[in-house]
């Protein structure tokens, strides 16, 4: 083990002994830094896992997914009941404790992090709190709560997540809020501005438009959600045009000013005025990858200007002993993406020939209704030339569609119409998000359309628009009349 006057380069600082060492030290403990620690310990490696923040869990359980459903869920319930009134229940008015809803993500949330520290626990995996920071490629520095420690490691995985972009020229006004601040519930705006039409913005929209604000959308593109196809977006847009006060797409915003009255905003393009004062904005334009904050230059790891550090198969940077996982090593920023790529990590550290080989990486926006797909989609196959068949099933023909009160739906799959096998799957509508798991599956097994079709799934229930879609491409469909046969 090198001693840290051999590698600490500073100079300012010298000392011979690490305060201690680890066989595998795990920077980050999101979905993607916790499974590699975990992994790591169960295949025998001492492993340690640095994390920043108090609470173990990253992003996702403390600021993102978890709180997030957790709260489009309460706003889920608060909409079915205004809704139950078309067919003869009324509730009335919900009563809204926000405090108590604050505590009941909270208690959620503690319930989590507190599981996973258990987790660490048995696995005898060492939590850090604290900022680790490179000083070598041998050497990491922790700076916490209580002062600064260093740890000699053998290998090192580097899961440090990302952080939300912020406009230029934004103060620091509390007004303005990310989907940190947002999460925190502070209180309900009269009038919210979302900046950005992507999955925070519209998930965010959804709780607070549920809670009681009037949304407006400010999307820079000329579509919601833009990675999904449009004919997919359209009965999102639709259902939630009705419900906000307005969605400006193809519209930036110009510049941000404090008032004591508000927030004004100019806007400029689409048929957005020109101006608005808003009670608070949330600023959704994307997250950037936190690859600048570790000090990986000391280490010798590469860091695009971007911020994103590059990776081979089994997730190793350019230092063969340094790992990099999750967020920080690129798109798509999702914590499925970055579990699975712990564990290949984990496995890579542990001399497994492990590597990342998934075919597909689905994406969900938990919105009302849901948008789901996964592999090809028909703009992507469309851009680049790929010949696709389709097979398209709306809900207006399910049946358990129609039972629960909602028919905007549709399941499209997409087919390569030489070997006829599953390229891409999009669905839009409740539970979308829980459906389009079988379609990744179906990817990765190599499904055909007869696969799907013949597959029996259970009646009534959403999962049948997928057989269904399938049986639309085959023709072998009788849920609906399609004039002509495709084969
Ligand atoms: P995003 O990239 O999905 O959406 C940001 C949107 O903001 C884009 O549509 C972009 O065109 C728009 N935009 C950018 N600059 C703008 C401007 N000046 N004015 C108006 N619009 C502007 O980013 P996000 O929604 O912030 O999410 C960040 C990341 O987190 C994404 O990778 C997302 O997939 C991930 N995430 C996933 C989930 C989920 O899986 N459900 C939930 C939250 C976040």
């Amino acid at each position: 083990m090198p001693s840290i006057a051999e590698n600490y380069d500073n100079g300012s600082r010298v000392l011979t002994e690490p305060d201690s060492k680890a066989d595998l030290v795990v920077i980050g403990s999101g979905p993607g830094g916790y499974t590699a620690a975990f992994r790591a310990a169960d295949l025998g490696i001492q492993t340690l896992l640095v994390e920043n923040f108090p609470r173990l869990g990253g992003v996702c359980l403390n600021v993102g997914c978890i709180p997030s459903k957790a709260l489009l869920h309460a706003a889920k319930v608060i909409d079915e009941g205004r809704e139950a009134s078309a067919f003869g229940i009324d509730f009335g008015d919900p009563k809204i404790d926000l405090d108590k809803l604050r505590g009941w993500k909270n208690r959620l949330l503690e319930q989590l992090t507190g599981g996973l520290q258990g987790l660490a626990r048995k696995r005898k995996v060492t939590v850090m709190q604290g900022q680790g920071e490179f000083i070598s490629n041998r050497l990491l520095r922790v700076t916490g709560e209580s002062g600064s420690k260093i740890v000699a490691f053998d290998k090192a995985i580097i899961a440090v997540g990302s952080s939300p972009v912020r406009l230029p020229g934004c103060s620091d006004d509390p007004r303005i809020i990310t989907s940190t601040g947002a999460l925190e519930l502070t209180d309900i705006p009269p009038g919210l501005l979302v900046i950005g039409g992507g999955i925070i913005g519209l998930e965010m929209a959804a709780v607070y438009h549920a809670l009681g604000s009037r949304i407006t959308v400010v999307e820079l593109l000329d579509s919601l959600v833009a990675g999904a196809d449009p004919d997919l977006v359209k009965p999102l847009q639709q259902r939630l045009s009705k419900r906000y006060e307005n969605i400006f797409t193809g519209t930036r915003v110009g510049s941000i000013t404090s008032r004591a009255e508000g927030i004004q905003v100019s806007l400029v393009g689409g048929q957005a005025p020109a101006e608005a004062i808003f009670d608070k904005v949330l600023v959704a334009v994307g997250r950037r990858p936190n690859g600048k904050q570790i000090g990986a230059e000391h280490a010798g790891v590469a860091v695009t200007d971007q911020g994103y550090i590059p990776v081979d198969r089994q997730q190793r940077t350019n230092v063969p002993h340094i790992f990099a996982i999750g967020d920080v090593v690129g798109a798509p920023m999702l914590a499925h993406k970055a579990s699975h790529e712990g564990k290949v990590a984990a496995e890579a550290a542990a001399g497994q020939k492990s590597g990342f080989d998934s075919k597909v990486i689905p994406s969900v926006a938990y919105t009302d209704p849901e948008l789901a797909w996964v592999g090809m989609t028909e703009q992507e196959a469309t851009s680049k030339g790929i010949a696709y068949g389709k097979g398209v099933f709306p809900w207006a023909a399910s049946g358990r569609s129609l039972s629960l009160g909602r028919s905007e739906g549709i399941t499209k799959l997409l087919f390569d119409e030489e070997t006829g096998r599953l390229m891409g799957a999009g669905i839009v509508g409740p539970n979308a998000g829980d459906l389009i798991a079988e379609a990744a599956l179906a990817i990765e097994m190599g499904c055909d359309a007869e696969d799907l079709a013949l597959t029996i799934h259970p009646h009534p229930t959403l999962s049948e628009t997928l057989a269904f879609a399938a049986e639309a491409y085959t023709g072998a469909i009788t849920d609906l009349y399609l004039p002509k046969k495709r084969k």
